[in-house]
């Protein structure tokens, strides 16, 4: 598909929402509630390929019963923000990195790839058809949902021969905001989410629902999140809910290596450049939850934090496990965790130089 040809089907402005009412609708979005009025959609077949490009009146789909997607959980997924720029323009972060991931994802749930620049265009054409919704305040983006699934209305065991693309959008304050109290976090030993040769690496649905029954042991726990341990040993501190985690000894940074059962996040390969050039030293390196409470108890580790496109970064105050629980420096946000969130920020929001071209520019002033 070279030259796409868009049909574009936007709603009239009579049809829309009125600003005052987006302004309603918008003042205190709870993450994935406050969808806009558009999606992008793509169908994907082995004799035509991508077709049938369109940006659609967000809406229900019609969807046979007997739907792979549904029955199979061949389902990938990708969450990236847009955000207005001092300049009126409104820019994505990294969405090629993106873009890259949600091939992989794709290929291992034995799905077809969609081009890199379709990927792009397709956030282009939502952000254009749904302009009026990129927020203009600090502390608000516009979180995209690219989503690809299996649509052959079938029960047969086997990968579905055509596939459905679409992107949604929806208005998201930071997760966790802005300053945001450290979480507490729950290391489930009974539950894993990925072990060698399985989906972790994978932005595939089925590990979240398969994440769901740990989050509930966690709130029961007094948590928020969960902290996810090896398969295999139960030892290995791996990451965090939807989220990579790090470990701060005062300038010197540690997070765990890819080991292939942990998601490659984009935040986290950023956070790995911008660290060293903040002056801290960086290193990929496992750690165990014995030596992740030594080293808090002894204060030799002085943070924890998670770090993800939704919350960017988010403390970790205090670590509850069957084993024990314990806390990390004081309890409280630490200074590296607030260094590093600045400097994300600011590139992101056009505030800093960059020097790497990682805003991509979806639609100009
Ligand atoms: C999406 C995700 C992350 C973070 O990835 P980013 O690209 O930084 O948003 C980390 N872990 C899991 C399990 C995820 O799904």
């Amino acid at each position: 598909m070279a030259n796409t040809t868009w049909n574009r089907q936007l709603l009239p402005d009579a049809a829309r929402l009125t600003p005052a009412r987006r302004a309603e609708r918008t003042a205190a979005p709870a993450f994935g509630e406050v969808l806009t009025e558009h999606m992008v959609s793509l169908e994907w077949s082995a004799e035509q390929g991508w077709h049938n490009a369109a940006v659609l009146p967000f809406g229900p789909l019609p969807l046979a019963p007997s739907t792979v997607g549904l029955h199979y959980g061949q389902v990938v997924f990708e969450g990236l923000k847009a955000y207005a720029q001092p300049d009126g323009s409104v820019a994505a972060f990294r969405p090629e990195h993106h873009a890259s991931r949600f091939q992989r994802s794709a290929a291992r749930l034995a799905m077809p790839e969609l081009p890199v620049g379709l990927f792009l265009e397709s956030l282009a054409e939502l952000v254009a058809a749904d302009r009026r919704w990129v927020p203009e305040v600090e502390s608000q983006s516009l979180y995209l949902r690219p989503v690809l699934f299996a649509t052959d209305p079938s029960l047969a065991l086997r990968p579905s021969a055509t596939y459905r693309f679409l992107v949604l959008a929806a208005v998201t304050e930071d997760f966790f905001g802005a300053d945001a109290p450290p979480v507490a976090v729950w290391a489930s030993t009974r539950y894993s989410r990925a072990a060698s040769g399985g989906t972790g690496e994978a932005k595939c649905a089925g590990n979240y629902a398969g994440a769901f029954v740990a989050q509930v042991e966690a709130a029961e726990h007094g948590c928020q999140q969960v902290v996810w341990l090896d398969a295999a040993e139960h030892r290995w501190v791996e990451e965090m809910g939807g989220m990579n985690l790090f470990f701060a000894y005062g300038d010197h940074l540690i997070t765990p290596p890819l080991s292939g059962s942990l998601l490659p996040g984009v935040t986290r390969a950023s956070l790995l450049a911008l660290a060293a050039e903040l002056g801290f030293t960086v290193e990929e390196r496992r750690i165990t939850l014995e030596k992740w409470r030594e080293d808090s108890r002894s204060g030799a580790m002085t943070e924890a934090f998670a770090c993800g496109t939704a919350a960017v970064i988010t403390p970790v105050g205090r670590v509850a496990a069957a084993s024990g629980d314990f806390t990390i420096g004081d309890g409280g946000a630490g200074t590296a965790a607030k260094r590093l969130r600045g400097a994300l920020v600011d590139l992101q929001r056009g505030r800093a130089e960059d020097p790497r071209g990682w805003r991509y520019r979806l639609a100009e002033r």
